[in-house]
């Protein structure tokens, strides 16, 4: 994987899936910068590692973030990871947590890929982090986590009409159960959600990492407006 040179930006890039992406991309010549809101200690240690520039920005605050993704650019390639899972039944569970998922997952995304694309040139690749949660929801406790990943796939097909036309793509990469502080692989979930999985084991934030990397890739300059699943067949 050649990336040199390239300017990318990984919103939420501390930790899990993120900091994966954060490593493959520097690793591969990128000039890379991501955002952290809560972890600086982990931020601090991956941006060591890796040469990437850490930036402080909670998603969930649009202008701040839509400033940050300004001044990192104008970016060859926008990777939005940042997420959260909230998770109970919904009859009790507190309506500002849900609107702060809401922010985070669909606000942010949305406004931090129209800010990214302001400045991109032609070429230019945009990838969100969904979910398989998007197509199937198995469980209950989860809807508002599998409403925001479903909101992802109705932008990501909206702004590849809007942008296609500069040559600029967007794609939603939807990984199943993926080894992370978010869904550890030993978790007292673990086994329920392999139940329901053809590959009865987690995933990798590294698998997730190189898929997203394809997509950025000069191999996938016609792949845009979709939905890319890496899921163990927990949706199949
Ligand atoms: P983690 O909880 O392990 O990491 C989440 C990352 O998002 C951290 O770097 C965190 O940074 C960042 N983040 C969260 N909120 C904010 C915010 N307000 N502003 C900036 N950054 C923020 O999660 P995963 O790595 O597991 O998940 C990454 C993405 O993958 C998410 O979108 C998630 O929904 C998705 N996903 C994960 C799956 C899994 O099984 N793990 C399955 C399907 C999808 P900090 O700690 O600094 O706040």
């Amino acid at each position: 994987m050649d990336f040199v040179d390239k300017r990318v930006l990984v919103v939420g890039g501390s930790r899990g899936i993120g900091a994966a992406i954060v490593a493959l991309f520097a690793d591969s010549g990128a000039r890379v910068s991501f955002t952290y809101s809560g972890s600086r200690e982990a931020a601090q240690n991956l941006a060591a590692k890796t040469g990437a520039t850490a930036v402080q920005t909670d998603a969930a605050d649009r202008d701040a973030m839509m400033a940050t993704v300004r001044e990192a650019g104008p970016l060859d390639i926008m990777i939005f990871n940042a997420g959260v899972l909230v998770a109970g039944d919904p009859l009790t569970l507190d309506p500002d947590a849900v609107d702060h998922l809401i922010d985070v997952n669909v606000r942010a995304p949305y406004h931090a890929s129209v800010e990214a694309a302001r400045a991109m040139k032609e070429g230019g690749r945009i990838i969100v982090i969904g979910s398989v949660n998007g197509d199937r929801m198995p469980f209950p406790g989860l809807a508002a986590y599998a409403l925001s990943k479903s909101a992802l796939q109705g932008m990501a097909r909206g702004l590849a009409r809007d942008f296609g036309p500069r040559g600029i793509t967007i794609n939603i990469v939807q990984p199943g159960p993926t080894d992370t502080d978010m869904n550890p692989a030993d978790g007292e979930l673990a086994e329920q959600m392999h139940s329901v999985m053809a590959i009865k084991r987690h995933g990798t934030a590294q698998d997730v990492a190189h898929l997203t990397a394809y997509l950025a890739g000069p191999h996938a300059s016609g792949i845009t407006g979709a939905m890319h699943t890496i899921d163990g067949g927990f949706g199949a």
